[in-house]
């Protein structure tokens, strides 16, 4: 592909710095590399019919660059179920192109980075999802969207960390047991909110998040001190301790709504840190506290391998699932939107 003209690259460059990247720290030189590099893309998506999903803890040139939506699981899952375009080029990690692969199994989905698994999804497999569910027999199985598409394929209901709390209320109405797999301190912080004891009335995995499960509770009392007003909110993969000394819980989009609808001094997102960057780019005016980690799994997705997968995609590079797999995946992921847009508490 012939260099992308340098006017084209100059109007790039400036774009990025008016979504806010050079407040990010973002030298010239960075953003004409980056600008350069999503040109290219920009024609290559347009020519091979392409869309790019791009998770909200993407590098920031990778939102503000190349993305067709920006969203958490739910929504990204969502979205590529009605796109129309031929390919999905998935800027996030292995779970999630397959939850877009078993929504749209005629679509080449393209995973940039086809090493980038996840510690939860990692967690767990199908034959330990087989073995828990012959232990608790006739309780449902709510799984959390991070896992295989072959645990997907095991469950009853998948659910995010957003609607994790309104779907298992509505399984309890029917149900005095409920499995809750594979994240452990999400399992206890729904265990917490729903008044349910962890081993007798809500099963729960081993699994957590790298990222969201070393975050220290003890911080939090020393950054209201500092910062006296500071609101803070965290993500409902941390701990319980954690959970039980912030402001607010929730799940990435629900984190950006809250940040968006108040009016705090200061703010501080436990999470990964792409959702605080975002945050600095959408609400330029609000201040915004560190305390965050970085996903290797979510990092390793960049321009150039965008562009590389959009210019010769290799056989890995391509996101499969079993067909029986992907059906029986898909039922339980439908079963999430059934229940988390239908009527009732
Ligand atoms: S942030 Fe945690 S849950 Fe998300 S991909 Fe990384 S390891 Fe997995």
């Amino acid at each position: 592909m012939s260099e992308p003209a340098r006017a084209a690259v100059e109007a790039e460059a400036a774009r990025l710095s008016s979504k806010g990247l050079s407040d990010l720290g973002y030298a010239d030189a960075e953003l004409e590399r980056a600008a350069r590099l999503i040109v290219r893309i920009k024609e290559l998506k347009a020519q091979k019919n392409a869309v790019i999903p791009v998770h909200v803890y993407q590098r920031p040139e990778v939102i503000h660059g190349i993305a067709d939506f920006v969203g958490d699981s739910y929504k990204l899952s969502k979205l590529c179920s009605e796109t129309k375009a031929a390919a999905i080029v998935f800027c996030g990690v292995s779970f999630m192109a397959e939850t877009a692969k078993i929504l749209s199994p005629d679509k080449t989905v393209l995973l940039p980075a086809p090493e980038a698994g996840c510690s939860l999804s990692e967690s767990i497999t199908a034959a330990d999802i087989r073995r828990v569910k012959a232990r608790h027999p006739g309780a449902p199985v709510a799984t959390y969207i991070n896992t295989t598409a072959e645990a997907k394929a095991e469950s009853d209901v998948i659910v995010t960390s957003a609607n994790a709390g309104r779907i298992l209320r509505k399984l309890y109405r029917d149900h005095r047991k409920v499995v809750f797999l594979p994240d452990k301190l999400m399992g206890q912080n729904l265990a917490m909110q729903l008044g349910k004891t962890p081993g007798k009335d809500i099963i729960l995995w081993k699994g957590t998040c790298i990222v969201h499960d070393n975050f220290d509770s003890a911080s939090v009392g020393l950054y209201r001190r500092m910062y006296p007003g500071v609101m803070i909110l965290a993500h409902s993969e941390c701990s319980p301790g954690l959970v039980s000394v912030v402001d607010f819980v929730g799940g990435t989009g629900d984190m950006m709504r809250f940040v968006e609808s108040t009016d705090a001094p200061f703010y501080m997102l436990v999470t990964e840190c792409g959702l605080g960057e975002l945050a600095r780019t959408r609400f330029p005016g609000k201040r915004f506290l560190p305390m965050c980690r970085l996903c290797p799994y979510m990092k390793a997705v960049t321009l150039e391998r965008v562009l590389a997968v959009l210019e010769k995609p290799s056989a890995a590079d391509a996101v499969e699932v079993d067909p029986g797999v992907q059906d029986r995946a898909r039922k339980a992921i439908e079963r999430m939107f059934e229940m988390a847009e239908e009527g009732g508490k």
